[in-house]
């Protein structure tokens, strides 16, 4: 049996020493502890729960869903733009459902990407930002990141050959895995960018709930002249503790989301109805589970950037996200640094290498590990040190 050329042009899973090591690790009966995947450790809250039971019991969710998302849903989501950004965004031409923003992604490619064609992807980022385009033969260019530019992706240092070829370019900030945050200036010019050379921007907005000491994430979309070039993705994962639901949202130009739910109609039927009604339930009602898992992190944050910090791993305080993302060592790459710690302490880290080129020289911590495990593992972390 022949396999495909695109999942051989997929790059190697950088996880695979480590999962195979945790894997042997725990058939040995050893206790690890993993601050490696971002992926909320506290349940949906109840009233989004209760909200799907109701749902799940009317017949008429038992149908295929709309393509593109149910009326009212599209409807619930631009009523959550304009109530929290206030951004407004059309509900039928301008909003698309999506299986998790995940599935938004991986499928942009396909309304914008032809052979050979060119994204632009954050030099750290997540990873399907590379592997979608890989598997609609596509190719990328990694806009470098620094510390010393706050790790906002530099593509005005994109080659000419690249940019001519390049149609799409993905954004996301608050940032995984640097946990960065964008300026409204850097935003506008991106959109100067986008306008001048012809690109889509996808911004990536799965943080928009969570940050810290008073930071408020913005929109993208509140940009002047943002629709014009742009979509932004919403998902119901991080802010709600919806991982596992799949459910999240497109919205912005007009041209793009209607390519994107073509493509979508030809793949995939929708999300289930009564998720749908769970997700109204999550936009629409009382935000304070929002602000008490805000709460939760933030002291988890600081926890772990005093530990990390006390034992020579610098990190800057992050002001949104889930991620903590300190420096290495000297003398270790971000892969050999975590499988010292995997090694030494029974802990998983993530090498900041696995998100792309300018994650060399970092890990990621999450910050979704409940506590007394949390404070377990930055003790097993500063013994090894
Ligand atoms: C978690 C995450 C996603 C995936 O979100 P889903 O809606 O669960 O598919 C997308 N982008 C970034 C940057 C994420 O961290």
């Amino acid at each position: 049996m022949r396999t495909a050329q695109r999942i051989a042009d997929l790059p190697p899973y950088l996880f695979a020493e480590i999962d195979n090591k945790v894997a042997v690790k725990r058939a040995e009966g050893a206790d690890v502890i993993s601050l490696g995947i971002g992926d909320p450790d506290t349940p949906t809250p109840a009233r989004i729960v209760d909200r799907m039971a109701e749902a799940i019991r009317d017949t008429r969710n038992h149908k295929y869903p709309s393509y593109v998302g149910a009326q009212r849903y599209r409807e619930a989501c631009a009523e959550w733009m304009q109530t929290r950004f206030g951004v407004d965004v059309d509900p039928d031409e301008e909003v698309v459902a999506l299986i998790g923003s995940k599935e938004g992604i991986a499928h942009i490619f396909l309304a914008f990407v032809d052979p050979g064609d060119v994204t632009l992807v954050p030099g750290a980022g997540y990873p399907v930002y590379t592997t979608g385009g890989i598997l609609a033969g596509g190719d990328y260019h990694y806009m470098p990141m620094t510390e010393e530019n706050d790790f906002l992706a530099d593509f005005e240092s994109v080659p000419a050959d690249m940019l001519s070829r390049a149609r799409m370019m993905f954004l996301s900030y608050p940032n995984n895995p640097t946990s960065a945050i964008a300026t409204q200036e850097y935003f506008d010019r991106a959109i100067e960018f986008a306008r001048e050379h012809d690109l889509l921007i996808v911004h990536d907005n799965a943080y928009s709930e969570i940050g810290y000491d008073g930071y408020v994430p913005p929109s993208f979309l509140e940009r002047p002249g943002a629709k014009d070039v742009a979509i932004e993705l919403f998902s119901c994962s991080k802010a709600y503790n919806m991982t596992g639901w799949r459910v999240a949202f497109a919205c912005g130009n007009a041209t793009a989301i209607e390519a994107l739910g073509r493509v979508k109609t030809n793949i995939d039927s929708g999300v289930f109805t009564a998720i749908q009604d769970a997700a109204i339930e999550a936009f629409t009602g009382p935000q304070d589970s929002v602000a008490e898992l805000v709460e939760l992190y933030t002291r988890r944050r600081d926890r772990v950037v005093a530990v990390l910090d006390s034992i020579g791993l610098a990190a800057r305080k992050p002001k949104a996200t889930i991620y903590v993302w300190p420096k290495i060592p000297a003398g270790y790459t971000s892969a050999s640094f975590a499988t010292h710690v995997l090694d030494a302490a029974d802990v998983i880290v993530s090498p900041g290498s696995a998100y792309g080129p300018s994650g060399e020289g970092y890990i990621r911590i999450t910050l979704t590990t409940p506590d007394d495990r949390l404070d377990e593992a930055l003790e097993r972390i500063r013994d090894t040190l």
